[in-house]
């Protein structure tokens, strides 16, 4: 029998099929079990694409394996193969909320309120789990499917890492008109900056367009560190 972490035993087990987006360093695919016959998304991320960022994927895997909510998106398996990491998740079909806010133009309040409760309540269990988002945007928030009563579930924890009550997080992380003031003035920051980006994307399903912008990043975080928007 091939060995668990080889390419063999991966295309036994799952047949590899269309490539439903890409990432920096992953691209993310349907996976069907050829003994079930049930869909998987794989995230293959391709660590020589990350130089120096290794342990980014360590704490992706880590953290995605120890969570179970229902809004957010399960991780079951992990294979190493060469220089690549192989996630098996669980799959969403909805698209991003990112799309769909482009699609409507924008949210009325009691449909931006129910999403942002279901984001909180997931937020809010992470956080009691030591664990930080640190990347909230509508690309990384995915809708389970296509119908009107979808789920929303968050994605994508490349940038998260499991902290310590006291420690503060001194990385800067994020995207740009997501990102919290205190990560840009470089002081120690902890979970808050989750909320941050999460008011940012409130504000974003009610208007329509984001509160800080400018194609300058000097600008625009000038913008957030003032709270002008
Ligand atoms: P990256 O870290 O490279 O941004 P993501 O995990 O955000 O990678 O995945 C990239 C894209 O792939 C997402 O924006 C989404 O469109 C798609 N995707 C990711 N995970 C899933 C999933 N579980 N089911 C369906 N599509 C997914
Ligand atoms: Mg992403």
């Amino acid at each position: 029998m091939a060995s668990i972490n080889s390419l063999e035993y991966l295309q036994e087990k799952y047949e590899l099929g269309e490539t439903l987006g890409t990432g920096a360093f992953s691209e993310v695919k349907v996976a069907t079990e050829r003994a079930t016959g049930n869909k998987f998304a794989i995230k293959i991320v391709d660590r020589t694409k990350c130089k120096g960022k290794e342990n980014m994927i360590e704490t992706e895997v880590s953290i995605l394996m120890q969570v179970r909510h229902e809004n957010i998106v399960q991780l079951y398996e992990m294979y190493e193969i060469d220089s690549k990491i192989y996630l098996v998740m669980e799959l969403v079909t909805g698209g991003e909320l990112f799309d769909e806010i482009v699609g409507r133009g924008k949210y009325t309040e009691v449909d931006a309120a129910k999403i942002i409760h279901r984001i909180l309540l997931a937020i809010n269990y992470l956080h009691s789990l030591g664990i930080a988002h640190r990347d909230l945007k509508p690309e990384n928030l995915l809708l389970s499917d296509k119908t009107n009563e979808a789920k929303i579930m968050i994605s994508d924890f490349g940038l998260s890492k499991i902290f310590n009550d006291d420690e503060v997080m001194k990385t800067a992380c994020g995207t740009p008109g997501y990102v919290a003031p205190e990560v840009l003035k470089r002081q120690g920051y902890g979970r808050e900056i989750d909320l941050w980006s999460l008011g940012v994307i409130t504000y974003i399903l009610l208007c329509g367009y984001p509160p800080f912008y400018d194609q300058n990043n000097i600008e625009l975080f000038k913008q957030i560190m003032s709270g002008k928007y």
